[in-house]
């Protein structure tokens, strides 16, 4: 299983979904730039997610905030003194971890007498725990853990102070928070609402690991569902049936690969009542890739203390003020994507094509769902050393590619460059072939059943709509 992680990898850069950033430079930890396909199949992740929270909801609204706030934001918020890891560094090597995770580890091959549970955010614990472990790296000593804040840090204007000290967001949540009473004064809302956001968010992560699954750039898909105090249970409940319904049935997700797994006091973030994840099972383990948490009133009140806004609500039926509770499913772009390209994966020793198979190849298969895939349209001519099947072929790219996402290719055996397809997970691949000349029709293979099809050109592009639907 690791190891498919390290093949999907290759493939994401070899195929151009994933490339690691600045990589003429020498990289960069925790960045990477997406590809064309990457790009593509990014925006058919986005897409759906809006399309299911604000499209489908009358109760749901779009917001696109700014990425740099008034820095009080964040002391209201707790970051300022509280979105923080425990960090461990080597005295010989000087090599910085996350001191949780070396704690966890160890707990977890039985290495430590203490037992598994403990509170990453209380520092003495880990300080504790931390005295008996030596440095993964070069087996050194480590020195005490201390707090590590993981907001990124910059300037406003040309003064670098501490008063122009402001940060890159580390979420997109506050963007709402404090654009809340903006939204309710302007748009006839009532309890309960969600406003949506998707953009994108910073954190100076100690370690980046498990390729873009913990980075230090990533983009958040986030909403956030003000509800009165009291339903709140209710519909922190139906948000995370919600919100894996929307993984198995919009994305197409395999059900054994999901689980949901709900906090455990220790877990839970300071503002949180209660808090479920949305796991998935990547070849390095159960990882979560969405949260969905009852964030109660804290963040509303404390924008309220901070800011000296009032931002109670005043219900019209009751006649009464009172601050509504929030619950926010929150998921990160780039994890569903990864998600999705372990799900796609798929090996076919021996191959299926009369190429691969006459090669004895492995063969790549990538089984995007069909409302996901990057390119969903292939088109190929039979031969390419035939003039006129190249320029029906040219003809016919041109008649579907306003349509879809669509690719021509002529380079390479027809074999070859069906392989192509299948490796980038494209559903549909169109021939035309010398019959296509006499009868105006060509040939349709779809990815998954291998089935051909002939089908009359003017029908063309009905017929692949329609096939792409479901
Ligand atoms: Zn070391």
């Amino acid at each position: 299983m690791e190891d498919n992680l390290e093949k999907i990898i290759s493939l994401a850069k070899r195929r151009g979904f994933i490339y690691p950033s600045s990589e003429i430079y020498g990289g960069l930890a925790g960045f990477y730039d997406f590809g064309p396909l990457g790009t593509e199949l990014e925006r058919n992740i986005k897409d759906s997610w809006w399309k299911n929270m604000v499209w489908d909801r009358e109760e749901v609204v779009g917001l696109d905030s700014a990425v740099v706030f008034n820095p009080k934001v964040w002391q209201a918020s707790g970051h300022v003194d509280n979105f923080t890891d425990p960090l461990a560094e080597c005295k010989a090597c000087h090599k910085r971890f996350r001191a949780d995770h070396l704690v966890k580890d160890q707990a977890e091959e039985g290495k430590l007498d203490e037992h598994g549970a403990y509170d990453p955010d209380d520092i003495d614990e880990i300080a504790r725990a931390i005295e008996k472990i030596n440095c993964p790296e070069c087996g050194g000593e480590l020195m005490p853990p201390r707090q590590f804040n993981l907001m990124f840090k910059t300037f406003i204007g040309p003064v670098e102070d501490t008063e122009a000290r402001a940060f890159l967001r580390p979420e997109t949540a506050q963007g709402i928070f404090i654009n809340y009473k903006n939204i309710l004064d302007t748009q006839r809302l009532k309890v309960p609402f969600g406003i949506a956001q998707i953009g994108k968010a910073f954190r100076n992560e100690i370690t980046p690991r498990n390729f873009i699954f913990r980075s230090r750039e990533f983009q958040q898909m986030e909403m956030e569902y003000f509800v009165k105090p009291g339903e709140d249970e209710k519909l922190f409940n139906f948000w995370v049936q919600e919100r894996k319904r929307w993984y198995t049935e919009e994305l197409g997700m395999d059900e054994d690969k999901l689980r949901i797994r709900p906090h455990t006091k220790e877990e839970l973030a300071h503002y949180a009542k209660s808090c479920s994840d949305i796991e998935y099972k990547f070849p390095f383990g159960w990882g979560e890739i969405e949260g969905i948490a009852n964030r109660t009133d804290f963040d509303l009140k404390k924008h309220q203390e901070f800011s000296g806004t009032d931002l109670r609500y005043f219900d019209d039926v009751s006649k009464e003020y009172f601050t509504p509770f929030v619950i926010e499913p929150s998921c990160g772009v780039e994890r569903i994507l990864l998600a999705v390209l372990c799900g796609a994966y798929t090996e076919i020793s021996g191959g299926r094509t009369e190429t691969t198979k006459a090669a004895k190849e492995l063969e790549v298969v990538m089984k995007i769902g069909r409302k996901l895939a990057p390119v969903k349209v292939a088109v190929f001519p039979l031969v390419r050393n035939k003039p006129q099947l190249v320029e029906k072929s040219r003809q016919v790219y041109e008649l579907v590619k306003g349509n879809f996402a669509c690719q021509y290719d002529e380079t390479g055996s027809i074999g070859r460059r069906y392989r192509r397809a299948d490796e980038i997970g494209v559903p549909l691949a169109v021939t035309v072939d010398f019959e296509t000349l006499e009868q105006d029709d060509v040939t349709v293979r779809d990815r998954d059943s291998m089935k051909q099809e002939r089908i009359k050109i003017e029908e063309l592009t009905n017929f692949l709509k329609e096939k792409l639907q479901n």
